[in-house]
């Protein structure tokens, strides 16, 4: 079959697939105008779809992201570059406004690593630091490793178990679309350092947080617990994980020397910004819609697809309506959150200057999740307003998105901490199937984006932002 016939066939399944949609997930379309989106609204809604899916302005800032910044670490020259270029990107957009708001946090450095197995059979091994971690003495430290399937199984060691030794625990990340293999696994790097150190272990030494099979360790931030020592940790890759369990599988004792230069300077405060840009509404301004991403990402990829992929969404997003003839009744804001990577640390501080004004936050959607389409929307709204959600899931039911019924969204990644502080969302979820082999590597460049999919999910993108504020309908619960 060729290319094109495949195209329009598909276009048509999409089609077919849509209008069953709508007529089955949207009765108050054919019942009236109970979803406060006139029939005038829901045509501009649908002709903005189908002009963005033809535009890869979101693809095209990426990309500029990426080469024109790179990699964007917090506190590093990379992440100040990247601030002033998304202030200059709104402006040279058509923001209305544009402005940003100081974040503080603490200076971390990566350093070197290296990794050997020592004994019983001598090799070296791909290992990563986790971020915020603490370095070994500068010689290095060399000790037995004691093995634990899980963290559940680390958290069971007998206290002083570990004295002397270096901690490894090799639970393995499921791969699933949804992304839920992450959660728990993740665990193992946010809390095992703290955990190990109250055995007495000398440093900890985790598997990827990750579903690929490349000799590249996966970073992320590593959190330590005030009531116990600091000591290094580290991600070996798959692969190397695969070398370490191969050994251990042989019952001798197996020692690793690890050297680590990571440092942290929590003394020193260093400064960067969320960066926010608003399309003025022309009704009531003082209300808006958010669109979130991060701007900030790890130093070993150039944050392409974490989180670069949601600035080029959310930023194209806005333009798009920008380009409407008349502004929508309420703003909409873009907010390109800082320093998410080490602890959602951004959005923290953007809800302690904003609390006070939580109510004009109408409704958030945030983008911090991989490179496939997304194939689901889940609300959390109150009651009045699900059948607003119900209209605008028809208008994006041909694009492959359907309606979770499950009304208890609270918003992703940084607008998670607006969510739990009573902010209406809706997550959009694409296909995460892939996501955890590139994310927090070096790996995660700007060829894993899918252009097609980042179309189709920055028009649903600039769906919901629309009619959530041309709508005026009251999300709140
Ligand atoms: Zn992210
Ligand atoms: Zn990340």
């Amino acid at each position: 079959m060729n290319r094109v016939f495949r195209g329009v066939l598909s276009i048509l399944g999409l089609s077919i697939l849509g209008m069953f949609c709508v007529l089955t997930v949207n009765p108050a379309l054919s019942e009236g105008r109970a979803d406060g989106v006139s029939e005038e609204m829901r045509a501009i809604a649908i002709r903005l779809r189908d002009t963005v899916l033809k535009s890869d302005l979101s693809y095209r800032l990426d990309e500029q992201l990426t080469t024109e910044v790179g990699p964007r670490l917090v506190g590093t020259p990379g992440d100040r570059k990247g601030v002033e270029w998304a202030v200059a990107k709104m402006k040279e957009l058509g923001f209305d406004r544009v402005w940003t708001e100081e974040v503080t946090h603490v200076m971390w450095e990566r350093g070197e690593i290296e990794a050997e197995i020592i004994a019983p059979y001598p090799q070296k091994l791909v290992a990563i630091a986790l971020g915020g971690s603490v370095g070994t003495p500068e010689a290095g430290l060399k000790a037995e490793i004691v093995h634990f399937p899980s963290y559940a199984a680390l958290q069971a060691a007998a206290p002083g178990s570990l004295e002397g030794k270096i901690a490894f625990i090799s639970y393995r990340m499921e791969r699933r679309i949804d992304g839920s293999g992450y959660g728990p696994a993740v665990v193992a790097r946010t809390k095992g350092a703290s955990e190990a150190a109250r055995k007495g272990a000398l440093a900890l030494l985790i598997r990827s947080i990750g579903t690929d099979d490349n000799r590249l360790g996966h970073t992320g931030s590593v959190k330590y617990d005030a009531d116990a020592g600091k000591i290094p940790a580290a991600a070996l890759s798959n692969p190397d994980a695969d070398i370490l369990m191969a050994q251990l599988s042989r019952g001798k004792p197996v020692v690793v020397r690890l050297r680590q230069t990571s440092e942290r300077h929590d003394q020193t405060v260093i400064k960067t910004a969320n960066v926010i840009g608003e399309v003025t509404g022309r009704e009531t301004p003082e209300d808006f819609v958010v669109l979130g991403a991060h701007l900030d990402s790890w130093d070993v990829g150039t944050g392409a697809v974490d989180d670069g992929i949601g600035v080029g969404i959310t930023l194209a997003a806005a333009r798009h309506i920008l380009d409407l003839p008349e502004r929508p009744k309420r703003s909409i804001r873009v907010v390109l959150f800082a320093a998410e990577e080490v602890g959602l640390v951004g959005a923290k501080q953007y809800l302690e200057r904003h609390r006070n004004e939580l109510d004009h936050h109408v409704i958030g959607a945030e983008w911090d999740f991989g490179v496939g389409r997304i194939y689901d929307m889940r609300p959390g709204v109150g009651p009045e307003a699900l059948n607003t959600i119900r209209a605008m899931a028809g208008i994006l039911a041909p694009l492959g998105v359907s309606l979770n019924p499950d009304n208890t969204a609270k918003g992703q990644s940084d607008l998670s901490v607006l969510g739990e502080a009573g902010m209406p969302a809706v997550n959009f979820s694409p296909d995460g199937s892939l996501y955890f082999d590139y994310h927090h590597t070096e790996n995660d460049t700007l060829d894993k984006v899918d252009r097609e999919a980042m179309k189709i999910n920055t028009a649903i993108y600039t769906v919901f932002a629309y009619i959530a504020a041309e709508s005026g309908v009251n999300f709140r619960k």
